[in-house]
């Protein structure tokens, strides 16, 4: 069982009561929160508010330029009509804001057409205009130039180019009083001027108009341009638009966008809705985990007091026999009835054994509940597993011989490292492991032990050719009180406390035990614990007593 496991079974009412409060507090949690953030959001979400605002912005801009635009451009045609004279400025003394170059246009009414480039910052003319400026001014010019030669009437009123998202135009027809066109004037709009000064400023100073002033962090306005890239961004952009407006008639491709850093309503609903799914789900497998849990352990709890009761009954029956045994064997020989003295003996091996059977069956029950209760110690000491096998068999010796067992034991050439162990548990997992085998060997009389070491482990494999056991038996019978329900062991008495004792012991001993076996042919349970490995100076000291020892037998056998 892993340690979760164990602190699951442990901690049932715990871990129940948290796998519904966790969820269903968190969605409590949840739910604060997200009405909060709510209502922070809808003071700053108006969506009147917010159009109102981009409204006032383009508005601002508009009237901006058209109002300068309206100032420069505004030129006499009676101080044209004559030309114009190149060095001097013809649009005023007053500050031309926005523009990156002006320009007068005159046409001579035979097809011909000057233009002027002027800097506005300096208020001189520019006798080498860039190139796309001059082509921007020709595109303009043409029309009006037709239109002069026609000689038709045209109104002056300010237009709007923006073929070139570069050069955008702002420009006005001059009109003589016949209503002729006989010149024009025109503004090319500071693109750089317009995106990096003039429309933050615009944005930042009309902020607080709409919105209260711990209210603009919350708001994030966004500039994008005719390629849809981001001009300018009152802070770093999160989310996504919730307004948008295009800023006609000056760059009328552009866009200003505004978001709430929160959620807007409808995208609080959606989110809320799916939050709440995704909660309420959750809760569902939370309480069905529940109850499966709550179901299992009492089906558990069950299953184990059933297993006890059989215990009991069981462990009855294992006392009663042995004890009747005894008592009827030594009434006979209390009473002298028995004068035969190897009926003596054989009366006197069946008390032993008995009451050998009996001892186990004690020290499983004690060992049991000590390591129950964890008051199980043990004391460690450097033993010879080999010595420790011989002894253990020698205790089986009548049983063995009484039930016509052959009992083999192959023990590898060099000798085996000791071990460091409890002589007198390993001794108990021993004298398990081979009343298993003699009880559940049915008709076979065969029973080897083979002694080895690899990998740093003494292995002792205790193998039998008897019923076996199922694969799905195998994952069991190293459970306390588990008992194969079938066949022979069905007649066969026992605790089902053997294995997992063993099981126990050999874990405490940092060792593993592990079961091979085959309905039918027989089992074989292995342990392994780890050997203290010797110095090499110890390796030979215990080979010459081992040839020591046989010498000694070959003498003995002469
Ligand atoms: P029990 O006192 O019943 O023998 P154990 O814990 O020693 O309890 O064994 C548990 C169960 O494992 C036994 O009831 C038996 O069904 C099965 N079992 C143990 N050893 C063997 C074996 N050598 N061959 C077949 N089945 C075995």
């Amino acid at each position: 069982m892993t340690k979760f496991q164990k602190f699951l079974r442990n901690h049932i009412m715990l871990v129940g009561m948290a796998t519904v409060l966790v969820p269903l507090l968190s969605l409590l949690a949840l739910q604060y929160w997200s009405l909060s953030e709510l209502e922070e959001t809808s003071t700053v979400a108006d969506v009147v508010w917010r159009k109102n605002y981009l409204n006032d912005v383009s508005k601002e801009i508009k009237f901006f330029y058209r109002n300068n635009a309206e100032k420069v451009l505004n030129i006499p045609a009676s101080s044209i009509e004559n030309g114009v004279s190149p060095e001097t400025f013809p649009f005023g003394k007053c500050s031309v804001d926005g523009a990156k170059r002006l320009f007068i246009a005159t046409f001579d009414g035979k097809g011909g057409a000057e233009i002027i480039f002027y800097d506005p910052y300096d208020q001189s003319r520019t006798l080498k205009p860039p190139e796309d400026e001059v082509r921007t001014a020709n595109m303009l010019v043409a029309p009006l130039r037709i239109l002069n030669e026609e000689g038709r009437a045209m109104s002056g009123a300010l237009t709007i180019e923006e073929r070139d998202p570069e050069n955008r135009v702002m420009f006005k027809p001059i009109i003589n009083d016949e209503a002729r066109v006989i010149g024009a004037a025109g503004m090319i709009i500071d693109k750089e001027l317009f995106g990096k000064i003039y429309l933050p400023q615009t944005i930042t100073t009309t902020l607080p108009r709409f919105f209260p002033s711990d209210k603009q962090d919350s708001i994030i306005v966004t500039v994008y341009d005719e390629k849809n890239q981001v001009v300018f961004s009152t802070q770093p952009i999160k989310g996504l638009d919730d307004e948008s407006y295009v800023m006609a008639p000056l760059y009328s491709d552009w866009r200003i966008a505004i978001r709430s850093r929160h959620r807007t309503p409808a995208q609080w609903a959606a989110w809320n809705f799916k939050l709440n799914l995704t909660f309420s789900i959750l809760m569902t497998v939370a309480l069905l985990s529940g109850i499966i849990l709550a179901l299992r352990a009492a089906q558990r709890q069950m299953r184990l007091s059933q297993m006890k009761t059989d215990f009991v009954s069981n462990v009855s029956h294992e006392l009663r026999t042995p004890l009747a045994s005894i008592r009827v064997f030594g009434e006979f020989l209390k009473m002298g009835r028995v004068s035969d003295e190897d009926k003596i003996r054989e009366y006197g091996e069946y008390i032993e054994t008995e009451s050998r059977r009996l001892t186990q069956l004690v020290n499983n029950i004690l060992d049991f509940s000590r390591i129950e209760s964890g008051r199980k110690t043990y004391d460690f000491s450097e033993t010879d597993p080999s010595a420790l096998v011989h002894s253990t068999l020698k205790t089986f010796d009548i049983q063995l011989k009484q039930r016509g067992f052959n009992v083999h034991v192959k023990e590898p050439q060099s000798p085996l490292p000791p071990v460091f162990v409890d002589g007198e548990a390993i001794g108990q997992v021993l004298i398990n492991l081979l009343d298993n085998a003699i009880k559940y060997s049915g008709e076979a009389r065969e029973i080897e032990i083979r002694l080895g070491h690899a990998n740093g482990f003494v292995q002792v494999a205790v193998e039998d050719h008897g019923i076996g056991l199922t694969r799905e038996d195998q994952q069991k019978v190293f459970d306390k009180f588990y008992r194969v329900c079938t066949g022979l062991v069905h007649e066969t008495r026992g605790s089902g406390l053997g294995l997992a004792l063993v099981k126990h012991i050999i874990e405490a001993h940092k060792g593993r035990v592990t079961l091979e076996s085959e309905p039918g042919r027989g089992s074989t349970f292995t342990i392994h614990l780890p050997a203290k490995e010797r110095t090499a100076e110890e390796t030979s000291e215990r080979k010459q007593e081992r040839a020591a020892g046989e010498q000694l037998k070959i003498v003995g056998g002469i």
